[in-house]
């Protein structure tokens, strides 16, 4: 992820830090990297959960959902919609908010929704090179390391709704 390198303000080398901002190392001013806030969609379609094989990194050549980084000024849920239409051409309604992922010393803040497919035609975009409807007892290895919580948390969400029983 880029971050910048020099003091905007002297052009003095910063002192990068994990939590808050760099600090320069001759005026001592901060400069702030923020977070980046990405969006992902769990899609079932016909019980099968649909995944994303990643053309690009990071996690290159791994299965995820359909995601990606909102843009500055687009609402969360547009970006999550977005994303599945740039990466699997299928049209995605919000349902419900799984949850906020976010980690100490990561700069993304992950938000999951569940999501429903409601047209289009499934076909893979620029940044995908497959796309797959995989069986819920039999997923294959998940690119990130919040994606096993995200679906623990999907599948709770999902019985206390009685959505399901798996
Ligand atoms: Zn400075």
């Amino acid at each position: 992820m880029h971050q910048p390198s020099y003091c905007g303000f002297c052009g003095g080398g910063l002192e990068h830090h994990t939590i808050g901002p760099d600090i320069c190392a001759d005026c001592g001013r901060p400069t702030y990297a923020d977070p980046k806030v990405a969006a992902a969609c769990i899609i079932t379609i016909e019980g099968a959960l649909l995944l994303v094989k990643r053309a690009i990194e990071p996690q290159i050549g791994k299965w995820s959902f359909p995601s990606g980084y909102v843009n500055r000024g687009e609402e969360v849920e547009a970006a999550a919609i977005r994303e599945v239409a740039e990466e699997t051409h299928l049209d995605a309604r919000i349902n419900w908010l799984v949850g906020v992922y976010s980690r100490k010393g990561h700069p993304v803040v992950l938000t999951v929704y569940d999501a429903t497919a409601i047209g289009g035609e499934m076909v893979a975009g620029e940044e995908t090179t497959d796309i797959g409807l995989f069986p819920l007892d039999s997923l294959p290895d998940l690119a990130f390391e919040h994606d096993e919580g995200v679906l623990r948390d999907w599948r709770a969400e999902r019985r206390r709704r009685g959505l399901v029983t798996l």
